[in-house]
């Protein structure tokens, strides 16, 4: 850490912020320009309170130099890390998509997604029980009941299910009903008490980057969880807010390589959330393979126009199958397999 001290800063102040810095654990370090002083600080920074040392006197700014991150970060785990999901790996040389409907709707239309799930060659999926609605009078989810449906459905065919959890009080309930992906989605990122909860537990997280969440946010999130000792973790870009509304979302695909820069953990991409139509999906997929993802997260719906939530933005298991085929080229061509 770097403090820069005003230009006429006098030694008092500078001797108060070489004693503050010692009572924090860090050794000071001054240095005398011509115009200007700064003092380095050698230790552990983290868990410095940096607006404490900007409200000393003499003191112009404080600059960090290391990540507020450290669990998830690269620099402590040069190579990628793996998410294993029973026999499934996520982040390994083998693409992931997990496919399934937005909601849990009816046993009929679970068993006919995960049938579609299987047929498409995708081997998790997808569907959420407890749905975040923007409006209180929308479908909210099928609850526990939909829990029940969901893995019945997905059983048959030995499919793991990735489900969100919205409340910290279901999470017994989601341990106890064997969810195998706990989904955090983009209005929960920074619920930090889940996040600990989740946290908890040895159960794999998507983590969802928020709404209008910077990557720094988003990697802190991350670490709230892997804090808690569970290392478990895949970051999920899902499209975040912009002035743009052609479209639901715009999908940040220069996130992709920056995570990768930045976090040693898998990262996937859902391009249903960010396009919002069925039609944009293909070609999202397409650029987030391309740009490094390890796997998507992918609405499907068997017969998307009657969909209970996100009707436009669900593929039919014949278009997920096609997306397949073309995402098998692009693999191929990054070394990677499908
Ligand atoms: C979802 O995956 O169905 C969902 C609600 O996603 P998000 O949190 O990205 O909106
Ligand atoms: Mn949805």
């Amino acid at each position: 850490m770097i403090i820069v001290m005003q230009s006429h800063v006098t030694d008092e102040q500078i001797q108060l912020v070489q004693d503050r810095l010692s009572s924090m654990g860090m050794q000071p370090h001054v240095s005398r320009g011509i115009e200007r002083t700064v003092v380095g600080a050698i230790g552990d920074e983290r868990a410095i309170d940096q607006e404490a040392l900007e409200a000393l006197q003499g003191v112009e700014k404080v600059v960090r130099v290391m990540k507020p991150y450290k669990i998830v970060a690269r620099e402590s785990h040069e190579y990628d890390s793996t998410v294993k999901i029973g026999d499934i790996i996520i982040g390994g040389k083998a693409l992931q998509v997990i496919a399934g409907p937005c909601s849990v709707e009816t046993k009929a239309q679970m068993d006919a997604a995960a049938e579609g799930v299987v047929a498409a060659g995708c081997r998790l999926m997808r569907a959420g029980a407890f749905k975040p609605r923007s409006s209180p009078y929308a479908f909210q989810g099928l609850g526990v009941e939909g829990l029940e449906i969901f893995k019945s459905a997905a059983n048959q065919y030995n499919l793991p299910v990735v489900t969100e959890l919205m409340d910290v009080r279901m999470l017994d309930v989601f341990l106890t009903h064997n969810v195998d992906v706990i989904q955090i989605g983009t209005r929960n990122m920074q619920n930090f008490d889940l996040l600990k909860e989740v946290g908890r537990t040895h159960t794999p997280v998507i983590l969802k980057r928020g709404l209008s969440a910077t990557i720094e946010e988003w990697l802190m999130a991350a670490e709230y969880i892997a804090a808690g000792g569970n290392h478990n973790i895949i970051f999920c870009e899902r499209g975040v807010r912009t002035y743009e509304n052609a479209y639901r979302n715009m999908l940040d695909v220069t996130a992709i390589p920056v995570l990768k820069r930045e976090t040693h953990l898998p990262v996937i991409i859902d391009p249903s959330h960010a396009g919002g139509k069925a039609w944009m999906v293909p070609a999202l997929s397409r650029a987030a393979i391309a740009a490094g993802a390890d796997g998507l997260l992918v609405e499907m719906h068997p017969e998307p126009e009657k969909a209970w939530s996100d009707a436009d933005q669900a593929l039919s298991p014949k278009e997920l199958g096609v997306l397949m085929g073309e995402l098998q080229g692009i693999a191929a061509v990054l070394g990677r397999e499908l």
